[in-house]
C-alpha cells in the first residue's frame, strides 16, 4: 500500500512539473515554428540554408507534438460526465478502432447483452481506447487479433480490500486483449509510469498508459494489466455501474406493461 501511495504521489508531482514546463515550451516553440515557416517561404528551395532550416522546423514541430501530449497528460481534465451506455460508446468507436489497428489485425467485439450504464466523459474514454489500440497495433506488426469484451462484475469487499484504492461494488468491465508478444516483469513494473517506453525515440512518448491511468482513476475506476511473455496482453478497465440506471431506463415514453398483459 505504501509503495502504491508513493507511486501515485510521484506521478502527480511529475505531472505538475511536466505541465508547467510544457506550457512554457509550447509558447517558445510557437515562436520558433512561426518564424521558421515564414523564413522557409521567404527564402525558397534554392537557398543554401533551405535544408537546415527545414530540419529546424521539423524538430520544432515534433517538439510541439510532444509538449501537446505532455499538456494533455498533466492537465487535470475537467470531465464532462454524462450517463452513457458503455456498449454504445464502444460500438460508436468501432470504426475508428478498426482504422487505427489496420488491416492485418482482426477486431473481435463481444459486448454484453445488457446495457452498461456508467457516468463517463465519452471523449476521455475514447482517448483511453485509442491509447490501448495504438499499443496493440505496435505490439503486433505482423498481425494478430484484438478482442474487446464487456461484462458486469461484482467486486466483493474481500477482493476490493486486497487491492489498494478499490471500492467494492458493481462495475462495468472492458477487457482489451491482444495476441502480441506480451510483456516481461520489468516492463510490467513500469508500465503506467510517465515517460516509460520501449519504443523507438520518434514513436513512443511513454505517456499513453500514464494518461489512460489518470483518466480511469478520475472516473473512480481501475485499470489492471495481465500479460506474460508469449501469451499476449489484456488490459481490464473497471468503471462503477451507475446506480440510478433503473430510473434512467424507465422514461415516460416507455409505458409499463398493463397488469395481466
Ligand atoms: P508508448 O506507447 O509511448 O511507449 P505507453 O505508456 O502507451 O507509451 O506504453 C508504455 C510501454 O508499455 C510501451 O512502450 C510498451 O513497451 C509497453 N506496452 C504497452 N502496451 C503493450 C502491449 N499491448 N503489448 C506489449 N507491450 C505493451
Amino acid at each position: 500500500l505504501q509503495e502504491q501511495l508513493y507511486q501515485a504521489q510521484k506521478m502527480e508531482s511529475v505531472g505538475r512539473l511536466a505541465g508547467g514546463v510544457a506550457h512554457d515550451f509550447n509558447n517558445l516553440l510557437s515562436v520558433v515554428l512561426g518564424y521558421g515557416e515564414m523564413l522557409l517561404e521567404d527564402i525558397g528551395t534554392d537557398h543554401p540554408h533551405y535544408e537546415a532550416l527545414r530540419a529546424i522546423e521539423h524538430a520544432a514541430s515534433r517538439a510541439k507534438t510532444l509538449t501537446r501530449q505532455l499538456l494533455a497528460f498533466s492537465r487535470k481534465q475537467v470531465l464532462d460526465m454524462k450517463t452513457v451506455d458503455l456498449n454504445g460508446v464502444l460500438t460508436g468507436f468501432q470504426k475508428l478502432l478498426r482504422r487505427i489497428i489496420g488491416e492485418d489485425i482482426a477486431l473481435d467485439m463481444v459486448l454484453s447483452d445488457e446495457p452498461l450504464q456508467v457516468r463517463a466523459d465519452t471523449a476521455q474514454l475514447e482517448q483511453v481506447l485509442l491509447n490501448l489500440a495504438v499499443n496493440a497495433r505496435d505490439a503486433m506488426p505482423d498481425g494478430g487479433t484484438v478482442t474487446i469484451e464487456t461484462i458486469t462484475v461484482d467486486l466483493d469487499r474481500e477482493y476490493a480490500e486486497s487491492k489498494p484504492g478499490v471500492r467494492p461494488g458493481r462495475y462495468a468491465m472492458i477487457a482489451f486483449s491482444d495476441t502480441g508478444p506480451g510483456m516481461d516483469r520489468a516492463t510490467l513494473d513500469r508500465l503506467f509510469e510517465p515517460f516509460f517506453t520501449t519504443k523507438p525515440k520518434d514513436q513512443g512518448t511513454g505517456l499513453g498508459l500514464a494518461t489512460s491511468y489518470g483518466i480511469v482513476k478520475q472516473h473512480d475506476g481501475n485499470i489492471w494489466v495481465y500479460s506474460e511473455p508469449g501469451h499476449g496482453t489484456t488490459f481490464k478497465i473497471y468503471l462503477p455501474l451507475h446506480a440510478g440506471r433503473q430510473a434512467v431506463a424507465r422514461t415516460p415514453a416507455e409505458p409499463r406493461p398493463a397488469p395481466g398483459a
